[in-house]
C-alpha cells in the first residue's frame, strides 16, 4: 500500500482510523501525486485526525506537503460543542495569505509592447523582500482600524474602489476581529509594512490566459483567451507571523513565558503526539483570544492586498491609461473560519481550518455576490513563476466533500534547503528570461527556493482537484512578469 492509504477511487485515498485517530483521513490526488507525497505530510495528517472535536475527516488536498504541525494543503473542521479546537499551526503562520486576481482588459500583445517598463514600474511601486517596509506608516488609531476593517478600511482610505469589496471574501472585512489581542510587537512589525509583498513565495505576477477551459464560466468571470490578468499573492506580513508566534509561545511548554514560571501545570492545550499541534478549545479563553487576534490578522492581509491593488492600478494608469483593473476575486488560503456545513446529517457551525487550501463555494451559495452566484466562487491557484497557474470555480460536490475547499497551489516537491542546493537564483532568472518570463527580485536566494523545479506538476494537481470534484478548471494562465518577494 501507499503510506497505508486505501484507494477509494481514482482521486481519493483513505487512511483508516488507527491509534488515537478520532476520524479517518482523506487524501485527494492522483496515484502519481499520492505516491510522491512525503511520509511526513501523511504523518501530520494522521496527527490532525487525533485532535479533539474534529469532524468527519482530516483532509489533504492534491498539493499537500509537510508544514508546521498541520500539512500545508490541509483541511480540518472542528465542532466547538464537542471540545473542538483552533490551532495556530492549522491556520499557518502567514495568516490569510492568499491570492487576488485582477482583470486588465489588455491583451498579451499590449503587455509585450511595454513589458520591460511595466516590470520595472511594478517592482518599484510595490515593495518586496523579507522584512521590507513600504511608504505607508500606520499612525495612532489607524492600526486598530485597519485590523477591524480590513479591505473595507483600505477602500475608505482611498485605496481602491467600493466595487472591489463585493469580490473579496467576507466583503473585505472579517467580523469578530479583536485588535486588542494583537501584541504590541505584532503591531510594531506591521507599522510600515502595509502595501508590501514580503519575501520568498509571495509574488505580483502579470499572466496571460493561454486557454479557457470552461467557456461559460470563463465568460462570466470576464476571462478571454489572450488577455492579461494580474495575480497578487501575499498575506499579513510580520503581523500575522507574530500573532502565531505569540500564541505558540504562550500555549506551548518550553516557551519563554512558561520558563518564567507563569504556568507550571501540565499544558492542556498541547495534545500528543506533536507539540507543533498546539491548540486551544474554540470555546475557551485563549481559544477566543486567538480567534480574535487571527481575525485581525485576516483583516490585515485583506487590507494589504487591497493597498497593493491600489499601487498596481497607479502603475497601469501611467503605462496603460485605458486599462480598467477590475477585481475578479480575492481568496485567502491560511484561515480558520466559522462556517455552516452539513455534517453527520445536520447543518452545524464548524470551525474550518484551511492551511494552504482555499475555500471553493459552489454555484448558488448565498455568500457569493450576485455576479458570481451562477458560476461558483473563483478559486485562484498559483503554479510557479515558470509554469502555469489556474483559475477554477467551486462546485456543489466540493461543498459536500471537502467542506467547500480546494488546492491553493502546485505545492512544494522540494524543501527550501534542497531547492537551494539544486538551483542557483541567477541561473533560474536567466533561463526564465530566455523563455520570455521577466523576473524582478532583490533575492537570488528566494528565487532558488522558489524555482519552478521545486514545485509539483501544477497540471497534475489541477487534474486531481477536478477529478475529485473539488473545483472545475476555468482558465490556464502563463506568467509574463513576476515580481518576487
Ligand atoms: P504558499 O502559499 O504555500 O507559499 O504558495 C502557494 C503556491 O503558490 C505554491 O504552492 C506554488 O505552487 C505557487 N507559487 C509559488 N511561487 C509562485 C510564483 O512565483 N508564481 C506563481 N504563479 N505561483 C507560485
Ligand atoms: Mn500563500
Ligand atoms: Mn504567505
Amino acid at each position: 500500500t501507499l503510506h497505508g492509504l486505501i484507494r477509494h477511487d481514482d482521486f481519493q485515498w483513505h487512511l483508516p482510523m488507527t491509534g488515537d485517530m478520532r476520524v479517518p483521513a482523506i487524501v485527494y490526488g492522483s496515484l502519481e501525486l499520492v505516491r510522491a507525497m512525503e511520509d511526513q505530510a501523511l504523518t501530520q495528517l494522521r496527527n490532525v485526525a487525533c485532535l479533539p472535536g474534529i469532524v468527519r475527516a482530516a483532509m489533504a488536498m492534491p498539493d499537500a506537503h509537510s508544514g508546521y504541525g498541520f500539512p500545508i494543503g490541509g483541511v480540518a473542521a472542528f465542532d466547538p460543542a464537542r471540545g473542538g479546537v483552533v490551532s495556530m499551526g492549522g491556520v499557518g503562520f502567514d495568516i490569510a495569505c492568499g491570492v487576488r486576481t485582477l482583470l486588465t482588459g489588455l491583451t498579451r500583445d499590449d503587455i509585450l509592447a511595454r513589458r520591460e517598463a511595466l516590470a520595472d514600474a511594478l517592482f518599484h511601486a510595490v515593495p518586496s523582500g523579507v522584512g521590507q517596509g513600504g511608504r505607508i506608516i500606520l499612525k495612532g488609531d489607524e492600526m486598530a482600524q485597519m485590523l477591524e476593517g480590513g479591505a473595507a478600511w483600505a477602500v475608505g482610505r482611498g485605496y481602491g474602489l467600493p466595487a472591489d469589496l463585493a469580490r473579496i471574501e467576507d466583503h473585505g472585512r472579517m467580523p469578530g476581529a479583536m485588535p486588542g489581542h494583537v501584541s504590541p510587537r505584532a503591531r510594531e512589525r506591521m507599522r510600515d509594512q502595509l502595501g508590501t509583498l514580503g519575501g520568498g513565495n509571495h509574488y505580483l505576477e502579470v499572466q496571460w490566459i493561454e486557454r479557457i477551459l470552461d467557456a461559460d464560466k470563463g465568460a462570466a468571470f470576464g476571462l478571454r483567451e489572450g488577455d492579461a490578468v494580474i495575480s497578487i499573492h501575499c498575506g499579513s506580513r510580520g503581523l500575522g507571523h507574530q500573532i502565531g508566534q505569540d500564541f505558540i509561545d504562550e500555549l506551548a511548554p518550553g516557551s519563554k513565558a512558561r520558563r518564567k514560571g507563569k504556568a507550571a501545570a501540565p499544558n492542556p492545550y498541547l495534545p500528543v503526539p506533536d507539540r507543533e499541534l498546539v491548540c486551544a478549545p474554540i470555546d475557551s479563553e485563549p481559544g477566543r483570544r486567538y480567534l480574535g487576534a487571527m481575525r485581525a490578522g485576516i483583516n490585515c492581509a485583506l487590507a494589504n492586498r487591497q493597498v497593493i491593488t491600489h499601487l498596481v492600478r497607479g502603475v497601469f494608469a501611467d503605462l496603460f491609461p485605458a486599462a480598467r483593473l477590475d477585481l475578479l476575486y480575492d481568496v485567502s488560503h491560511n484561515t480558520c473560519r466559522a462556517e455552516r456545513h452539513l455534517a453527520e446529517g445536520k447543518e452545524q457551525t464548524l470551525f474550518v481550518h484551511r492551511k494552504g487550501a482555499t475555500r471553493a463555494l459552489g454555484p448558488g451559495h448565498p455568500e457569493l455576490p450576485d455576479t458570481l452566484r451562477a458560476t461558483g466562487q473563483p478559486v485562484l491557484v498559483g503554479g510557479s513563476m515558470g509554469t502555469a497557474s489556474y483559475i477554477l470555480a467551486g462546485t456543489a460536490e466540493g461543498e459536500a466533500r471537502s467542506f467547500a475547499s480546494a488546492c491553493h497551489g502546485a505545492g512544494r516537491s522540494l524543501s527550501r534547503t534542497e531547492a537551494r542546493r539544486r538551483f542557483k537564483g541567477r541561473d533560474v532568472v536567466d533561463t526564465l528570461q530566455h523563455h520570455g518570463i521577466f523576473i524582478r527580485t532583490f533575492s537570488d536566494r528566494g528565487i532558488a527556493e522558489e524555482a519552478p523545479g521545486a514545485y509539483k506538476d501544477i497540471d497534475e494537481v489541477i487534474a486531481s482537484a477536478a477529478g475529485a470534484g473539488l473545483a472545475v478548471p476555468v482558465a490556464r494562465t502563463h506568467p509574463l512578469i513576476c515580481v518576487k518577494g
